[in-house]
């Protein structure tokens, strides 16, 4: 089946039990055991529920994995995947990677002896460098955040397999519909539904897909075991969200290469970052990785008081952390997802205090720029 097939009929595309067009929504917290010495399919909502389950099916459809897991959010699905590890454990992980990502691995990882070393994944041979005998797996995410740096995913899964690693890699700026990195190797994928997957900014998911019945085994059982599995009601909503990413990301995807050539003409814009440029770093390897651009767009304002201007006066993106809406996000990075790096550190990641991350919604692209236009003064 094509992506925009398994979209819809992925998984579990009906209710086996009552044929209803929508998975509904079991709200329960236990199932009734008819015979107690054969427990049923389900016993006890943690280990399993029918809607998450639906979920977790579809998810793993569109990545082409043999198991996918559903979190109460991205962080979840994140430090769920970190528990395989033990103390001791070498971890190489993209420089660039999400904030929280960055975060926990310094943080409360860090207290449990993992060790992480984070080098800049655009360069295979930095990755190859910081290979230890103790290194147990590598963790990346293309397009990285803000700057959309482009990681070469078949070099990455190439090394891994060399080094007996295991390769991980978050999704969530690609989605599986423009990037399945199972079918490049990868061992698995995790996602923050939150954005492009949940689609619609009311919802906090994560999930996880395993290339193979043995990794889904183990992470399955740590699922069950540490607990941040995702409520019903929230599965239904990232399901019925599924349901439309392609178009979504249709539309998105041709707004934010219209905006971003726009803004490339914009004199008060110093720079603008978008993998759908011709000249974007790593274009080629992203094109080959992957069937599109995507939907953000990052640009560069003069200063920090020119892009807390731009921000107050623009009136139809929401000034918000988080990206996927199907309205549109900015964010300010040096202030909002690098807040917590030093100053000096986000100089030396290029995280200027002029830089905006726009998240292309479905609103009209004209009426978009002319918003921008009208804030940019
Ligand atoms: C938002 C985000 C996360 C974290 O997901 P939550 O659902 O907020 O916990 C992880 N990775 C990326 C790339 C994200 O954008």
């Amino acid at each position: 089946m094509n992506l925009r097939t398994l979209l819809i009929h992925g998984g579990r595309d009906r209710d086996p039990y009552t044929g209803a067009s929508s998975i509904p929504i079991y709200q329960t917290s236990t199932f009734a055991q008819a015979d107690p010495e054969h427990p049923g399919r389900y016993d006890y909502a943690r280990s399993g529920n029918p809607t998450r389950e639906a979920l977790e099916e579809s998810i793993a459809a569109l990545e082409g994995g043999a198991c996918g897991l559903a979190f109460g959010s991205g962080m979840a699905a994140t430090s769920s995947v970190l528990l395989l590890f033990r103390p001791g454990d070498h971890l190489v992980v993209g420089e660039a990677v999400y904030g929280g990502t960055y975060r926990i691995l310094q943080g409360l990882f860090h207290q449990w002896q993992l060790e992480v070393t984070f080098v800049d994944t655009q360069d295979p041979e930095a990755v190859r460098r910081a290979i230890r005998p103790t290194t147990r797996a590598l963790f990346v995410e293309t397009p990285a955040n803000p700057l959309l740096q482009i990681t070469d995913l078949r070099a990455m899964a190439a090394l891994a397999a060399e080094h007996g690693l295991l390769s991980i890699v978050d999704n969530t700026f690609m989605s599986p519909y423009l990037q399945r990195p199972i079918k490049l190797g990868f061992d698995i994928v995790v996602h923050s539904a939150t954005k492009f997957l949940g689609g619609h900014s009311d919802l906090i998911a994560g999930l996880v897909v395993a290339r193979d019945e043995t990794l889904g085994r183990r992470l399955k059982s740590i699922q069950n075991a540490f607990g941040g599995i995702l409520g019903p009601m929230d599965a239904w909503l990232t399901l019925r969200g599924i349901k439309t990413l392609g178009v979504r990301l249709e539309a998105q995807q041709a707004s934010a290469q219209k905006i971003a050539q726009w803004l490339r003409e914009q004199p008060k814009v110093n720079h603008v970052y978008y993998p759908g440029f011709p000249d974007h770093p790593g274009r080629a390897i992203h094109f080959g990785q992957a069937s599109g651009a995507g939907a953000i767009v990052s640009f560069e304002l003069p200063d920090g008081p020119a892009a807390m201007a731009f921000l107050k006066r623009v009136r139809l993106p929401l000034v918000a952390v988080s990206l996927g809406g199907v309205e549109s996000i900015l964010s300010h990075p040096a202030t909002m997802s690098h807040a917590a790096l030093p100053p000096a550190a986000r100089r030396a990641r290029a995280i200027s205090d002029g830089l905006v991350r726009l998240s292309v919604g479905l609103e009209d692209a004209d009426d978009l720029m002319a918003d921008i236009s009208n804030a940019l003064g």
